[in-house]
């Protein structure tokens, strides 16, 4: 099987095109932005983010007795509930709940977790057409596409190239880039799969505890129509996703939408308690890796994840190498924690994707420590990862050069006279990936503890 590309080396496909690169690091610091005015306007900000922060430290200390309070409610309801230990089994209960209803036809709205798993491919191998109803990632499920974005999954394409996508299979006017028609034909286009679908999946974004009932936030409305045309309702839940009670769902709608894009609310949240009147209603419960990383205890807090993007949004990595460099479904910084908990070797490269400024963790609404979870792993990988020899021996080295004065200063001034008489090519070449978009200053004639030992050691 062929490796997964490093970071860098997929970030470095991205950055060949440095116009969308510098395009897609705008687009984002501008959501960023937004995400910043509005929460300004909230003068209990920092309380909500501790408040929410509690909350899921509450969930995950509790998970087990709340998860199964949450299938006692539930069930009282009226929902069948499905437990998964891994993606193989989520995606052979959806299968199973098709065949068993005989559904031919099914429309998804967006859920993380179903990408996760797989699902799309899983049931397209058995004959299925699964219609994603988000207009963004039905553009790129067009494309042949995956996500490059939890939120905004097209971010990465231009008006120009959604126009000829929808051209080539909506059949909308060529050259036609207009954001209103283009949704239009979108729209139309939807509302046909709406009708026919006789299943509709959905995520969850909240499920309460206390009332067996679950939330489900969309802007454009689309899993309240596939859920209500349909005869049955598929939602598929990561058991990190409890919260205890009702009244704790204000806390996160709050902070949610305000992070994800800077609107004050999502346009639709989404209330589902039980299945109507001579429809289904089945909710399937993901483990998938998820008690494994609650066992791990520098990383449990990541559980506390309500995928809003904010810390891709804001990641100056991220903004410039796109969601498709990190190579798995949750991308960004957050993902870069959770995913070398799925599989080490594949991402072990992730948690180095990262300058480890903060950003991330300072705009997180529920206060993860993003940033230190991701050095944390790092040291995880050099010891238990796989050999990164040469940057092993030039750790080595350079903890030998700097733990001797003597030598350290050696080293200091071969340094200088070497780059100041050797050729360009020495320096800049394609093994130095730092020199590839900088210069170094220019060489100074002496250090700074030169220039002491002249100027300021008076003791002398
Ligand atoms: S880690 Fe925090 S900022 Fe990033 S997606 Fe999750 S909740 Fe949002």
């Amino acid at each position: 099987m062929k490796a997964a590309p490093t970071h860098a080396a997929a970030a470095a496909e991205f950055l060949k095109d440095s116009e969308r690169s510098h395009w897609h690091d705008e687009t984002l610091w501008h959501v960023r932005s937004k995400r910043d005015v509005s929460a300004q306007k909230i003068p209990e900000w920092e309380q909500l983010r501790t408040l929410a922060s509690q909350i899921k430290d509450h969930v995950l200390s509790n998970l087990d007795n709340l998860l199964l309070q949450f299938e006692k409610k539930a069930q009282a309801n009226g929902i069948e509930v499905l437990w998964a230990k891994d993606a193989q089994e989520h995606n052979e209960h959806v299968l199973r709940i098709l065949e068993e209803n005989q559904v031919k036809q099914l429309v998804k709205s967006k859920s993380i977790l179903t990408e996760e798993c797989g699902l799309n491919h899983f049931l397209e191998d058995k004959g299925y057409d699964v219609v994603d109803t988000d207009l963004g990632e039905r553009i790129i499920q067009f494309n042949k596409q995956v996500p490059s974005h939890i939120v905004m999954p097209a971010i990465h394409l231009k008006k120009k190239e959604i126009g000829d996508i929808f051209h080539e299979h909506l059949g909308t006017d060529a050259g036609a880039d207009d954001p209103k028609y283009l949704t239009e034909a979108a729209r139309q286009h939807l509302r046909q799969k709406f009708i026919q679908a006789h299943a509709a999946i959905t995520g969850v974004n909240f499920g309460i505890a206390e009332t067996g009932g679950f939330v489900v936030c969309t802007n454009e409305g689309n899993a309240d129509m596939g859920t209500h045309l349909a005869d049955i309702h598929i939602a598929c839940m990561g058991i990190e996703k409890l919260i205890p009670r009702a009244a704790d769902l204000g806390v996160y709608l709050r902070l949610l939408a305000r992070s994800a894009t800077g609107q004050s609310i999502t346009n639709y949240t989404s209330h589902f308690h039980r299945p109507r009147k001579g429809k289904k209603m089945y909710l399937i419960l993901v483990d998938n890796g998820r008690t494994k990383q609650l066992g791990r205890e520098d990383f449990r807090n990541s559980l506390k994840c309500i995928r809003c993007g904010a810390c891709m949004n804001t990641c100056p990595i991220y903004r410039r190498s796109s969601g498709f460099s990190y190579n798995s479904t949750v991308p960004g910084p957050i993902g870069s924690i959770l995913s070398p908990g799925m599989d080490l070797n594949k991402h072990s490269t992730l948690p180095f994707a990262s300058t480890l400024c903060g950003s991330c963790s300072d705009v997180c609404p529920v206060k993860i420590n993003i940033h230190e979870q991701l050095y944390k792993w790092r040291q995880v990988i050099t010891k238990e990862g796989p050999p990164q020899v040469s940057k092993r021996w030039a750790m080595r080295f350079g903890g030998q050069v700097m733990s001797k004065p003597r030598l350290f200063e050696l080293m200091g001034k071969m340094a200088r006279k070497s780059l100041s008489i050797s050729p360009r090519g020495f320096v800049y070449n394609s093994f130095n990936a730092w020199g590839k978009h900088r210069e170094l200053p220019e060489v100074p004639k002496e250090t700074f503890k030169d220039w002491y030992r002249k100027n300021r050691n008076h003791d002398k």
